[in-house]
């Protein structure tokens, strides 16, 4: 069993192998050769959350999870408060074959399915991107996106304002002038990234216009939203995985709401694997569901494992 530790992973897996494998993935699903089993996720009371997400790749001969969570109480140990590990087995077998370092790759991940709906589905002249939250996540968000698209301006706003300067210091390195703005001025943005923990929506129909694309990639648990749910119902929307938008994505809310339903949303995979239709016309506007799928965490883990092989970096123990 090979371990490849947490601090190997930023000198192994680069945004671009995270966008390859998690491009390669969805397609799998879209094929019904991939597909994710039952979250789990527990409360451990005072703010603590656990759990794992799981699943196979028949094609990929992938199959593992990744167990972690959420622990407020890390920072103040020096920590950061999501930790994950992945785990990797044989599908054959069942013998494990990895241990592999989840932080930096649930980031990566995560960047990578906004990137790859941006890519597939944004208009080809996007010029102004909106970001909406600034957090851990939200830096990976904005570099990832920047890959995609010739953006030449960044517009963000966030619900803790002290957080922006962070942001727009990864802008500038970018070399994109940066922008602190109201939420009314997103109408000014071609595409939209929401990244925020919010228990309620921020960003509202009329802040959006059309032709806009958005990657909702904030909500991924019950009772997490980040846009009003008229958007979904005036948007084309996409996700990773339909049954998770509508039970923890951003599409719970306009479900329970009968704005829209389950058959109206498109999984990415199917348009990354030619089997639907991505954008229609210019003035349509797209929305990527991004609720994190264990098929993400697991291509990733299987490229660091390729990777630090291929380098020499992998730690072999005895099972
Ligand atoms: P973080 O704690 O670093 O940042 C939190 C962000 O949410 C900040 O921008 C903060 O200002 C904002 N926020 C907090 N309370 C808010 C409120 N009441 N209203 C509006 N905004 C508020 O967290 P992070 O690591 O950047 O993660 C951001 C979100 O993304 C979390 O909800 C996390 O669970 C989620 N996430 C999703 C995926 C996925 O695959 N979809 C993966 C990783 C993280």
């Amino acid at each position: 069993m090979l371990i490849v530790p947490e601090a190997e992973i930023a000198g192994l897996v680069t945004a671009e192998d995270a966008f390859r494998a998690v491009e390669g993935s969805f397609a799998a699903m879209a094929r019904g050769e991939a597909y994710n089993f039952p979250v789990i996720r527990e409360a451990l009371g005072e703010g603590r959350q656990y759990g794992f997400k799981s699943g196979l790749d028949r094609a990929g001969a992938v199959m593992g999870v990744k167990a972690g969570g959420y622990f407020p109480g890390n920072m103040a140990r020096g920590m950061i408060n999501h930790q994950s590990s992945v785990f990797l087995f044989d599908p054959e077998t069942g013998r494990p074959t990895a241990m592999v370092g989840g932080n930096l790759l649930t980031a990566l991940r995560t960047a990578a399915a906004s990137a790859i709906s941006i890519d597939r589905l944004a208009r080809k002249d996007a010029k102004v991107l909106g970001m909406v939250g600034a957090g851990h996540q939200a830096t990976f968000q904005l570099r990832a996106a920047a890959k995609v698209r010739g953006f030449e301006k960044v517009i963000a706003w966030n619900y803790h304002p002290d957080m922006l300067p962070k942001l727009g210091e990864v802008a500038a390195e970018l070399g994109l002038p940066f922008e602190a703005v109201p939420l009314e001025r997103m109408v000014e943005a071609d595409v939209i990234v929401t990244i925020t923990s919010s228990p309620a929506a921020s960003l509202m129909d009329a802040h959006v216009s059309a032709g806009t694309h958005l990657a909702c990639m904030g909500t991924d648990t019950v009772g997490k939203q980040e846009v009003e749910p008229a958007l979904l119902a005036r948007a084309r929307v996409f996700t990773d995985e339909v049954a998770q938008s509508v039970s923890i994505g951003e599409a719970q809310h306009a479900v329970a709401g009968g704005l829209i339903r389950a058959e109206d949303i498109t999984p990415i995979g199917a348009v990354i694997a030619g089997l639907a239709e991505g954008r229609q016309s210019d003035d349509q506007i797209t929305l990527f569901d991004g609720t994190g799928v264990g098929l993400q965490d697991l291509a990733v883990a299987s490229a660091a494992v390729r990777l630090a092989r291929e380098k020499g970096v992998a730690r072999e123990v005895a099972v």
